[in-house]
């Protein structure tokens, strides 16, 4: 009696064993699916890029034509009212919150504001600033247009297949800097043969 118990304990264990690993391999088959068709996922489209139109004065994007940036505050140095106090920003960086205007001329406080983290809104150093025409992902059109592969088009859901017509100097948060630019060699020269091309 006690030898049959032990083994119809040994059975139940033995099928619950199998059960739970079932259970985890079924779980980890579900997440591989849930990744592969994320692959196969749709572009975003512009909205969901947050593309922006030129600026008005057919410059790049960079914080020195941002109305967040505070060129010299306090200390000196170069700040952003949405970034914390304490992170330097200077007039070549920028970030994918930019929004076109006249900078701040002194540092305002913003009671209860959580300050952007750097390492999640983009920023960095982009000597000449960022617009589609200096992103990996444009082909020129000529007149000021271009062809974007990295953005679905149309403007609601459904999404369409890329590429879509995007201005030469509006951008995007999936802008990427063709090497040469992040590089910094003879900067000007190779930006102004990138729009041309
Ligand atoms: S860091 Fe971003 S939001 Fe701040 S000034 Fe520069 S571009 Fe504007
Ligand atoms: S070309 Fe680059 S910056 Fe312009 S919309 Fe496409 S991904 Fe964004």
């Amino acid at each position: 009696m006690t030898r049959l118990s032990g083994g119809l304990l040994a059975v139940v264990w033995l099928c619950c064993c199998v059960g739970i690993v079932g259970v985890v391999s079924l779980e980890r088959e579900a997440r591989v699916a849930e990744q592969e068709a994320k692959k196969d996922a749709p572009l975003p489209q512009a909205w969901g890029v947050v593309y922006a139109r030129p600026n008005p004065d057919g410059s790049r994007k960079s914080c020195q034509n941002c109305m967040m940036f505070i060129p010299r505050d306090e200390d000196g140095r170069g700040k952003c009212s949405i970034h914390a106090r304490t992170q330097e920003i200077k007039p070549d960086d920028t970030c994918g919150y930019h929004v076109f205007g006249t900078p701040m001329d002194k540092w305002m406080d913003h009671p209860g504001m959580d300050p952007v983290d750097p390492k999640y809104s983009g920023l960095g150093n982009v000597p000449g600033g960022t617009s589609c025409d200096v992103c990996v992902y444009y082909e020129g059109q000529g007149e000021g247009k271009g062809l974007c592969h990295a953005v679905a088009s149309g403007d609601e859901p459904p999404a369409g297949p890329p590429p879509v017509t995007v201005e030469a100097k509006g951008c995007c948060s999936r802008w990427e800097g063709r090497p040469a630019q992040t590089e910094g060699v003879a900067l000007n020269a190779l930006l102004k043969k990138i729009s041309e091309a």
